[in-house]
């Protein structure tokens, strides 16, 4: 059995951990901060999942992904993912391009004028031709993480939280080892999850990680009557997401955020961004209450083609740059990273070097 640390209890890493001891790995996880945490990406309630991308590449990784959900949930016996469908609209070459992609898969989706959009969701107001498709919804992200964690750990991992990863080295054997404030571990394999932390610890551990760009961002929850029915939702021209969740529905600007430094960030919200938040919900969305917004922070780690890194250099395993897109993929990225540290190759377009 091979011995595998792997670095950061974020969604990634949970994932990982949870494919690693599916396949018979002793594994122990390491995360340097509390369960549930909000310092890093992928804290709160909600994420979107959705099939609906203009790149078939990307259709078919959220396609392998729904299932390995759906394992998630059954062998954690929580409900994780619920599909209330997606609906996006504005800028007609993309949404064209999004519903080509889906129906070159073969998954279904229909397209329909703004006034019948209205009427099937009136919390929402639209000037564009709409695309729907049901296979898509919301991700409770705090209970999917856990979820990951939990299994791993009945698996027989180690989940440790509250251990700062201070580099990994080589060796006298040639294999890698973990430096911790609490000592060192030496391992058959690493992987190195560690979201917005990655330019620091994984910039040092391989060659070749493209550049990442590290931002705040700043959702906002609206109060809303029934949120949990809502679909989530694109808006292409205005650069807006948006989904309903417990917290009532959740909209953000798409990657607008500053770039900070995770160690230092202050975490305040930025008051232009509310307002610019608060005036998309006045004018688009009539059914949340624009008055009652609530901010939140969260990282985003973003490559130059906003692709992700999922590769391998010697036995450091290497998931980051998920550029503010990655969480409805973690199951299958989990996957992926057992299969790169079993020694095969991951996917071309994720792999380290420049982008
Ligand atoms: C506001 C927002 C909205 C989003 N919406 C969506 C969405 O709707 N759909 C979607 O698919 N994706 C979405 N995403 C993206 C998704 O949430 C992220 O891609 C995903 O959560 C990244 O997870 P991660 O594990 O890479 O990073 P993180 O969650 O940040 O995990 C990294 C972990 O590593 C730990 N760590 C770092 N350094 C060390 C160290 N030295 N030692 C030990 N531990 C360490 C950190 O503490 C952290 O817990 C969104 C992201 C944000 C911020």
């Amino acid at each position: 059995m091979r011995s595998v640390v792997v670095v950061g209890g974020g969604v990634m890493g949970s994932a990982a951990a949870w494919a690693l001891t599916a396949a018979g790995a002793e594994v122990t996880l390491l995360e340097q901060f509390e369960p549930g945490h909000d310092k890093g990406s992928s804290h709160g309630s909600s994420r979107i999942f959705r099939l609906a991308y203009d790149d078939p590449f990307y259709v078919d990784l959220a396609a392998r992904s729904l299932p390995l959900w759906r394992r998630l949930e059954e062998e954690s016996g929580q409900e994780l993912l619920a599909l209330t469908g997606a609906v996006d609209h504005g800028t007609a070459e993309r949404i064209e391009a999004i519903g080509a992609a889906l129906r070159g898969a073969g998954h279904p989706c229909a397209f329909l004028d703004p006034d019948a959009a209205a009427e099937r969701w009136p919390g929402m107001r639209f000037d564009e031709r709409v695309l729907f498709h049901p296979d898509a919804g919301r991700v409770h992200a705090d209970r999917a993480t856990a979820a990951f964690q939990a299994v791993a750990a009945a698996g027989g991992a180690q989940v440790r939280h509250a251990v700062r990863v201070e580099r990994i080295v080589t060796g006298r054997a040639g294999q890698p080892e973990v430096v911790t404030g609490d000592g060192v571990l030496a391992a058959d394999a690493v992987v190195l999850a560690v979201g917005g932390w990655a330019p620091e610890l994984v910039g040092r551990a391989v060659p070749g990680l493209p550049r990442l760009r590290v931002t705040q961002e700043q959702p906002v929850h609206f109060p809303a009557a029934d949120p949990l029915a809502w679909p989530s939702f694109l808006h292409h021209r205005a650069n807006v997401y948006g989904l309903g969740s417990v917290d009532g529905v959740k909209v953000g600007l798409h990657g607008a955020g500053p770039v900070v430094d995770p160690e230092r960030r202050d975490r305040r919200v930025d008051p232009e961004a509310l307002r610019q938040l608060t005036d998309y919900a006045r004018t688009w969305l009539p059914g949340v209450d624009a008055a009652g917004a609530s901010a939140t922070t969260c990282l985003y780690t973003t490559t130059p083609d906003h692709g992700f890194v999922v590769d391998r250099h010697g036995a450091v395993t290497v998931l980051a740059g998920f550029s503010g897109h990655g969480f409805k993929f973690a199951p299958l990225l989990g996957v992926l990273a057992a299969d790169l540290v079993a020694g095969s190759p991951g996917p071309v377009r994720f792999a380290l070097g420049p982008r």
